[in-house]
């Protein structure tokens, strides 16, 4: 997909300039010459970076960078500022004021290229996060979390002691905590022990080969989403491009200037925790959204999703569905209290998790609605010999001495070359399990040719 870059610049010349460098890269660009159109068109247009010059009339670079930060719709886009400025206090701000990067007029062709690519880079596994994200959010599911970035962790790799313990102190000064490591071969290791908000790499390094190893860590899913930083003395140009180039997230010149330092490490931090906290969101939205959060076993609708692959599963081989029902359940409800109800559906997961294999499936698919799945049969009986065991053991619970629990069991089987679906073998095994209560509640029932037929102890004992 083409990137889409939108250039902020009020000086026409400037702005033709950029857009022929960066058209040439294949970008699409969009030129906003008026700094109070930038906010609604980044809105509408989302573009992947802006490019925000910063001295312009009316408003300055830094309150519009401030402005884009602060609102949802274009917050996620980031913000490289660009600027005649040299002064480090200006950089500072810059970054103070939520840039994501700032570069310094007359701009390296190869630099913002090789930054561009990185920061895009970047962005787009945002941007797949944020999209699960939204969806889950959509379905009433995760919440909004806050961004503070407490008790940040870095690794620092160099080899020239010195100046990493004055980039270890510096870091200290902002409650960052650093482990300092001399090599590839440490530095694999320290990740592989604990989790780093943010790697930062000398690439004056001489133990080892700098470049190598960003391209290692980039290629490892356990480094990959950890934000690395180069630090690089000024003749490290060329470095420097390679590194982005090869997916490092930023790079800091030395002489270290600890002001712009602490801001790059807090953005990056931030912007790792960020991440992070969107991926957790996600997998904990998924887990909420096929898990019982009583009985923590899975749902109604992850079975039926089961189910359904499984029926359409021409290698699958014979299988049975358990259609569980806890008898006269309201009653508990009603003369030992809700409290009781919900321990008797926790204490029954339990007891069919504990009883069946692990390869059988147990969902709480209603109420006090259990239905399992059962594979690996080579015929009925092992199924019903199952379901007896389970009737029985749910029969000897005593959750209290006076509680009496049993449950009606309705068993549907599919045989290897039936074309039954999922949704009517179900139907099946509720049939079987309505039938058992019509006999009397706390027996086993087997779902016959046309109807649900009794399977009966002497059947289930065969
Ligand atoms: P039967 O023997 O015919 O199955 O009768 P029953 O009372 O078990 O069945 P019915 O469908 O009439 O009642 C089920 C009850 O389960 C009604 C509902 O209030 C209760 N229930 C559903 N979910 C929960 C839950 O999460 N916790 C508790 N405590 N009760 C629940
Ligand atoms: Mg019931
Ligand atoms: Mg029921």
């Amino acid at each position: 997909m083409t990137a889409r870059l939108m250039v902020v610049e009020d000086d026409p010349a400037n702005a033709r300039f950029l857009e022929a460098a960066l058209s040439a890269e294949y970008y699409d660009v969009k030129t906003i010459c008026h700094a109070h159109e930038v906010l609604t068109q980044a809105a509408a247009w989302q573009p992947d970076v802006i490019l925000l010059d910063v001295m312009m009339p009316r408003i300055n670079g830094y309150e519009l960078c401030e402005q884009l930060k602060s609102e949802d719709s274009t917050r996620h886009i980031p913000v490289v500022m660009v600027t005649g400025l040299k002064d480090p206090a200006d950089r500072r701000r810059g970054l103070a004021a939520g840039a994501d990067e700032f570069l310094t007029k007359p701009i390296e062709h190869e630099i913002l290229l090789a930054r561009l690519r990185g920061i895009i880079r970047l962005k787009r596994v945002l941007d797949e996060w944020r999209a699960r994200y939204v969806t889950m959010a959509a379905l009433g599911l995760g919440g909004a979390r806050d961004a503070a970035v407490p008790n940040g962790r870095a690794l620092i790799v160099d080899d020239l002691l010195i100046r990493a313990h004055r980039l270890q102190a510096v870091l200290q000064t902002s409650g960052i905590t650093a482990a300092l490591v001399a090599n590839d071969t440490e530095a694999g290791e320290a990740m592989e022990s604990e989790p780093f908000d943010l790697v930062i790499l000398s690439l004056s390094l001489l133990s080892c080969d700098p470049l190598r190893l960003i391209a290692k860590f980039q290629s490892s899913a356990l480094t990959r989403d950890t934000p690395l930083l180069m630090t690089a003395e000024r003749e490290q140009n060329a470095a420097v491009i390679a590194g982005l180039n090869l997916g490092a997230a930023d790079c800091m010149m030395m002489p270290l200037d600890e002001a712009e330092c602490l801001l790059r490490v807090n953005n990056l931090v931030r912007r790792k925790r960020h991440q992070d906290a969107l991926r957790d969101d996600v997998a904990q939205a998924l887990a909420l959204a096929v898990i019982d959060p009583l009985t923590k076993l899975y749902n109604r609708r992850y079975m039926m999703t089961h189910l359904e692959r499984l029926c359409e599963d021409p290698a699958r081989g014979r299988f049975a569905v358990l259609m569980i029902d806890v008898d006269h359940f309201k009653k508990i409800n009603d003369e030992f209290g809700h409290g009781v109800g919900d321990k008797v559906l926790e204490e029954t997961g339990k007891l069919l998790y504990s009883v069946l294999r692990k390869t059988d499936l147990i969902s709480r698919f209603g109420g006090e609605e259990f239905l399992t799945v059962i594979s690996g049969l080579s015929d009925k009986r092992r199924a019903l010999a199952v379901a007896e065991k389970l009737r029985q053991a749910i029969a000897a619970l005593r959750i209290l001495p006076e509680l009496r629990l049993s449950v009606s069991i309705g068993v549907a089987i599919r045989d290897p070359d039936s074309d039954l679906p999922a949704a009517a073998l179900i139907e099946r095994a509720d049939k079987a399990m309505y039938h058992a209560k019509r006999r009397g509640r706390n027996v086993v029932c087997l779902y016959g040719d046309d109807i649900a037929m009794p399977a009966g102890p002497a059947e289930v004992a065969e």
